[in-house]
């Protein structure tokens, strides 16, 4: 049995950040969504009001590295001045994001 969700999303919350709120939750096939919300940001939503800003990757570790590396850029462009665990990751996050643009062309 891999880490519970609920281990999971301790870890992921703790490596977020205190402006994060990280949930976990399964998708239709069966693996892991991860969303992380930012407790600051808002950001309009179509009809009515506005919705925190989130991020959700899903697919295990992948899903995690992924919803991480767009929360890491949106630390930086955002909430410079904020401390996070996970800003350690921020020349990993850049290079992976890179890799995916390259290979989209
Ligand atoms: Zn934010």
């Amino acid at each position: 049995m891999p880490a519970s969700r609920s281990a999971r999303q301790r870890k992921a919350s703790a490596e977020a950040g205190e402006l994060a709120v990280v949930r976990i939750d399964v998708s239709p096939d069966d693996s892991y969504a991860y969303t992380i919300s930012c407790t600051q940001c808002e950001v309009p939503r179509p009809g009515t009001g506005t919705r925190a800003w989130s991020t959700r990757r899903s697919g295990e570790d992948n899903g995690y590295m992924a919803a991480m590396d767009r929360w890491i850029l949106h630390l930086t462009a955002k909430h410079p001045d904020a401390e996070a665990p996970c800003l350690q990751y921020l020349p990993e996050a850049r290079a992976r994001l890179q890799e995916r643009r390259d290979a989209k062309g």
